[in-house]
């Protein structure tokens, strides 16, 4: 496999926390601290994925003040346009200069019934419009004792990267579900042999090239103290955050792993 030019993701998932008037004073803070701490944002990507509602204010906020942040959504339709009530179509978050959306979050999956199909279709939305979908997989604790570890993920991206082109530029997150939000991260074993299978997948699907330039990232209890341990690890290029990602100075320690001692 060539030579890994990845650039690192650090991705902040908010979920349903902050509203536009708290995204902006958060938006801020972080750049500014970031920015005194003398980060270098060509060195690591950091995205966010605030709620809709906060999408109009942020994106505004990082264009006006050019904070180097990409901007994506938690979720979208997988139609277009249409009687599609309370949906979101990725025409209008390509509009909102988005650059991501998030796709099968294990919390999707499970409180809304989102099968492997339905995240396959939100793909292809995504990609219709410009947008990079970060397609998230992972196994729950019984999925690991029955079938072990790859086993769930790398079915569930087989399906989600169907009828996907070669060139299309998609993120990959492991997320393994026991990990989310419990305190108790995969080890960076662990973390690195599920994701070598995801990147396997890529290649498999859309070819060596689209593997080698596919960032697959880890997500589940990342905290600025783990962080390190996980980008040590070759096929891990970045995590996707969620309850860190609230955290300013959490959140931005975790962004510059790369000062970590010993990193
Ligand atoms: C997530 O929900 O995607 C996530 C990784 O959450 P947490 O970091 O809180 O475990």
């Amino acid at each position: 496999m060539a030579v890994n030019t990845r650039t690192p993701l650090i991705a902040g998932n908010w979920k349903m926390n902050l509203d536009h008037m708290q995204a902006v004073a958060f938006v801020q803070k972080l750049y500014w601290t970031l920015k005194e701490a003398g980060h270098d944002p060509q060195t690591v990507e950091t995205a966010i994925f605030p709620p809709f509602t906060d999408l109009r204010t942020v994106q505004t906020l990082i264009d006006a003040d050019k904070i180097p942040f990409a901007l994506g959504a938690q979720d979208l339709s997988e139609h277009d346009s249409g009687a599609y009530t309370g949906e979101i179509s990725g025409q209008f978050l390509a509009k909102l200069a988005c650059g991501y959306v998030i796709i099968g979050h294990s919390e999707r999956r499970q409180y809304h019934n989102e099968t492997d199909e339905i995240v396959a279709g939100k793909v292809q939305a995504a990609l219709r419009h410009g947008l990079s979908p970060v397609i998230c997989v992972g196994e729950t604790s019984e999925d690991l004792e029955r079938f072990g570890a790859s086993a769930v993920p790398v079915g569930q991206l087989e399906v989600a990267l169907e009828n996907v082109a070669a060139d299309a530029d998609i993120v990959v997150a492991y997320e393994p579900v026991w990990a989310i939000g419990s305190g108790q991260a995969a080890t960076p074993d662990q973390a690195q042999e599920v994701c070598a299978k995801l990147r396997e997948v890529v290649a498999a699907k859309l070819g060596e090239d689209a593997a080698s330039r596919t960032r697959v990232l880890y997500g589940g209890s990342v905290k600025s103290s783990n962080i390190a341990s996980f980008m040590r690890e070759p096929d891990v290029d970045g995590a996707l955050v969620g309850g860190a990602s609230l955290l300013v100075d959490e959140f931005a320690a975790i962004i510059r792993y790369q000062k970590h001692v010993g990193v």
